[in-house]
């Protein structure tokens, strides 16, 4: 399963993209034009529902920031800097139960994970790397001359990205020759890197889109110089669509204005009776202990007025795939979706405006939105060529990946693709 992250589904269809690889899959195997992606449609939470089938309400990967009421402090699933598992079975829980490998290679939320035994989980910190990564495997890359004390510094800048990416396909193809796995979990980032910072049309995208493109034809080129090309099963697909975005609110601001953040003159937050984290074009709003009565109420309409903003409260979760907030949960009081043009950061200064980089395109949006749907292309043993759907629930990849891989994952809330699946596979 290779995930290639903000692989939108437009990206495939461009007659003027030169995507030999990817189009090779799509030529053999089959393909969605749309698959759409959970809320919030940002990479942690789905990746969580791309390994379970289950939505963020069950999986507990609420967004790749949120918050922890009882700790008063942000929990950042992005970059792997919590120990907040999964909640729920995923691919890799499953194979490990029957004695079967998953290797995962910069594949988020793998912390800790000791059922991917080949593992190198996604961080942006050296040190998180250095501490959590596989042993034997670590040391065998350095053994291969892999710069791999360069895989935090790498990952942590967008510009180095390719970079990055390279070293996780070198990874993988070191894993491929020495320990093959039944399930190897791979993710690239370069795509949604540039995206964010150049757009989703600029030349800097495009140019991302055939470096991963070349990435998957080096891959390709492994297994068939490992005689695995004929027995390996290929599940390539972005995470999320991406927007090209005009206009930010940065909502820990106006919680300040509402006088239910401070901050002292040197920028430190100094107390919270809310707050909010920012998830591209979704945010989670907070209201915390000591807010007065009636805060949540008051948030929900002065947010409402923000133009290019939805609020929705908790009656509305169940639909959006949301559990209820609460004392034990990171779930927001209130949930904000933003408009096409419109995404969020939790950014409570001007000086930490001042210091983030703006993005010119983002995602985390509603998945109804047509440009938040991503690419999907399957090839190999077990995948029927010459299919086209016309739309897959991201919901559905685990499951086809359980069907293929041939264990159970009944937890999944949607079926596998069937329709993509050779006809041996359509009985469980
Ligand atoms: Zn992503």
């Amino acid at each position: 399963m290779l995930s290639i992250d903000g692989l939108a589904a437009t990206f495939l269809d461009d007659p003027t993209l030169e995507v030999p690889a990817l189009q090779s899959l799509v030529a053999r195997g089959a393909r969605a034009r749309r698959l759409v992606p959970i809320f919030p449609s940002v990479t942690w939470p789905c990746h969580a529902s791309i390994v379970t089938g289950v939505a963020p309400a069950r999986h507990g990967v609420l967004g790749n920031m949120v918050f922890d009421r009882t700790a008063g402090a942000p929990v950042e699933h992005f970059g792997d800097r919590t120990e907040v598992p999964i909640a729920v079975d995923t691919l890799w829980d499953r194979l490990h139960a029957r004695g079967e490998r998953t290797a995962g290679v910069c594949w988020p939320k793998t912390r800790g994970v000791t059922a991917v035994a080949d593992n190198i989980p996604e961080f942006y910190d050296q040190e998180l790397f250095e501490r959590h990564a596989s042993r034997p495997l670590w040391s065998e890359l350095a053994d291969r001359g892999l710069p791999i004390a360069r895989y935090g510094p790498w990952s942590a800048e967008h510009a180095l990205g390719p970079m990055q990416d390279w070293l996780t396909l070198e990874s993988a193809r070191h894993i491929l020759r020495v320990r093959p796995p039944r399930l190897l979990l791979l993710h690239f980032l370069t795509l949604d890197s540039f995206q964010h910072d150049y757009g989703t049309t600029s030349p800097e995208a495009r140019w991302a889109l055939t470096e991963m493109d070349r990435l998957v034809g080096r891959l390709l080129e492994t297994l068939e110089a490992l005689g695995r090309a004929e027995s390996t099963t290929l599940l390539v697909f972005g995470d999320h669509g991406f927007v090209d975005v005009h206009r930010i609110y940065h909502l820990n601001q106006i919680l300040c204005e509402e006088r239910l953040v401070e901050v002292d003159a040197g920028g430190t937050v100094t107390r919270r009776l809310a707050w909010a984290t920012g998830n591209g074009g979704a945010a989670h709003v907070y209201v915390l202990d000591g807010a007065p009565r009636t805060t949540r109420e008051r948030l929900s309409e002065r947010l409402s007025a923000l133009s290019g903003v939805e609020v929705f409260g908790p009656e509305r979760f169940p639909d959006l795939g949301l559990p209820a907030p609460g004392p034990g949960s990171t779930q927001g009081d209130l949930m904000l979706a933003a408009a096409a043009d419109v995404y969020f950061t939790g950014h409570a200064t001007a000086a930490a405006v001042a210091r983030a980089p703006a993005y010119r395109a983002a995602h985390g949006h509603l998945p109804g939105i047509e440009r938040m749907a991503a690419g999907l292309v399957m090839a190999g043993p077990g995948v029927a060529g010459g299919v086209k759907l016309e739309t897959a629930s991201m919901l559905s990849l685990a499951p086809t990946a359980a069907r293929l891989l041939r264990v159970e994952l009944p937890a999944a809330e949607a079926p596998p693709l069937l329709e993509a699946l050779d006809e041996r596979l359509h009985h469980g």
